[in-house]
């Protein structure tokens, strides 16, 4: 099926002179040009009524796969439900029709909302001070890492030039570490799936400036000699960053700043149930040690005896990240869905999260093949390497199960492990959906064995087969052409 077969009938094509002219009564009024210079009247806007329009966009939005439809384990992503009352209070009028210009004395409750989220965000952490200003989580990791370099180069530090990163971490830790002018390392995995403690200790001296850690890491497992790695950069004077993009494993179980940390940042839109995805905005969150507080991005929120207010009077700060204060509407989200589980609730998240990917785990692991043998954390990473010799490939069962009504997992990613398929399926879904996505996996594995081209041609029920997934994004089109062009 093609393109246009799905989208048919299109907006414009659809369009018949006279048929939106019912939307309103005839005009009984002298005509008027609309006011203003810049408006045009020769737009060939298409005429159609009311009912074709709502249903246009309805169905262009069913083409979409989300979470509110489907099943979506995307690892390193935390596709959980995004609760729909995190949407009511974010659209409240006095959290929605705030400018960032008002006065602070005008906003009361905006900045208490910031103030409570920074406190209760360090908390997690174990961290005292947070900045919520970071637009997502690449930009958390950015903030983070200048907030490390001005340390070490307000203490004249500045002959550090190397930053050590893991080989199973996300790409935006080496990206951020060049962008902030370091070099880095790459620490090999062991056999385990840690970071190998000798490998550190080999690579630390007085010329790294610090360590970028995933933990749980991102094969979905805990980072076993965590304690000993953070200490060796410590008494070499280096720093540890931690990337906190899924925190859904240890959500008041541990935490970060305990485990020897130093920089923490959070994905609101990944743990705390933010919506993301499509480019939207993100929230990226981050937490930072007493030491490190001085450095954090103006403005802080505060708190003084007039109430809350921007701190803009820290001298040693990095400056601004970002124009204004971050992306307040997924604060109030964040705050929401923190405020509704409370303590015990978010225990209880990252308790489930886990349990779900260790079911999925014990029910895949002898049909797939798992490349580190031990209990996972909020994700478990199999491999489809087995499928692939007999001639399905990752990208093929990743495209089979979508006729099977599930999104992928994340696939070919980490990089250490041969034909990933990395799980996260989350706390939000039940026993039930959990078990349909083991069978549905469990048969392409049984189709790959008996007949790989049902998987190799996959998918065949999506509205769309297969598409030139690289020339979509090199060479996007993204405008309607009319037939006759
Ligand atoms: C998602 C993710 C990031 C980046 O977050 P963005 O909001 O997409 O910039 C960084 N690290 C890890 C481990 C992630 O999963």
């Amino acid at each position: 099926m093609n393109r246009d077969d799905v989208l048919e009938p299109l907006l414009f094509e659809n369009s018949k002179p006279g048929r939106a002219d019912d939307y309103l009564p005839k005009l009984d009024v002298p005509e008027a040009p609309l006011p203003g210079e810049h408006v045009r009247d020769d737009l060939p806007l298409p005429e159609v009524s009311e009912p074709d329009v709502v249903r246009h966009f309805t169905r262009l939005s069913q083409l979409n796969f989300g979470i509110d439809t489907n099943f979506y384990p995307l690892g390193s992503c935390t596709m959980k439900y995004n609760p729909k009352i995190n949407e009511a209070t974010a659209r409240l009028p006095g959290f929605a029709w705030l400018h960032p210009y008002q006065d602070e004395s005008t906003i009361q409750g905006a900045l208490r909302l910031m103030h409570e989220l920074q406190e209760i965000l360090a908390e997690i952490a174990g961290l005292p001070a947070v900045t919520l200003e970071p637009a997502a989580g690449a930009h958390g990791e950015l903030t983070g890492m200048l907030i490390i370099r001005a340390y070490h180069v307000h203490n004249g530090d500045t002959h550090r030039k190397y930053v050590l990163v893991p080989d199973s971490a996300h790409g935006t830790n080496p990206a951020t570490a060049t962008m902030c002018g370091y070099e880095v390392i790459e620490i090999p995995s062991d056999e385990r799936g840690n970071m190998d403690p000798e490998a550190i200790e080999a690579a630390v001296n007085d010329e790294v400036a610090g360590l970028m850690l995933t933990n749980p890491s991102t094969l979905g497992l805990f980072e076993e000699h965590i304690c000993e790695i953070t200490e060796m950069v410590h008494e070499a004077g280096g720093l540890v960053y931690c990337d906190g993009a899924n925190m859904n494993a240890l959500l008041g179980v541990a935490r970060q700043g305990e485990l020897g940390c130093d920089v923490l940042h959070y994905n609101l839109h990944k743990t705390f149930s933010t919506p993301h995805g499509g480019g939207g905005p993100g929230a990226g969150a981050t937490a930072v040690s007493e030491t490190l507080e001085p450095f954090l991005p103006i403005p802080v929120v505060a708190r003084n005896a007039d109430g809350y207010c921007f701190d803009f009077d820290r001298p040693h700060s990095i400056g601004r990240v970002r124009a204004f204060y971050g992306n307040f509407g997924n604060m109030v989200r964040g705050y929401t869905y923190i405020r509704r589980q409370g303590r015990g609730g978010l225990e209880a998240v990252s308790r489930n999260a886990v349990l779900n990917a260790n079911y999925l785990r014990a029910k895949l692991q002898d049909t797939y093949h798992l490349p580190y043998d031990r209990s996972c954390m909020h994700e478990v990473v199999l491999s489809g390497k087995r499928q692939a010799e007999q001639g399905a490939q990752t990208l093929d069962i990743a495209k089979r199960l979508l006729d099977l009504g599930f999104h992928a997992p994340t696939i070919y990613f980490p990089l250490i492990v041969e034909e990933a398929l990395m799980i996260e399926p989350t706390e939000t879904e039940s026993r039930e959906t959990l078990d349909a996505f083991a069978e549905a996996m469990l048969e392409i594995a049984r189709e790959a064995a008996e007949t790989p081209e049902i998987v190799t041609e996959a998918p065949h029920n999506t509205p769309v087969s297969r598409l030139d997934e690289v020339t979509a994004a090199r060479k996007p089109n993204l405008r309607w052409n009319s037939a006759a062009d």
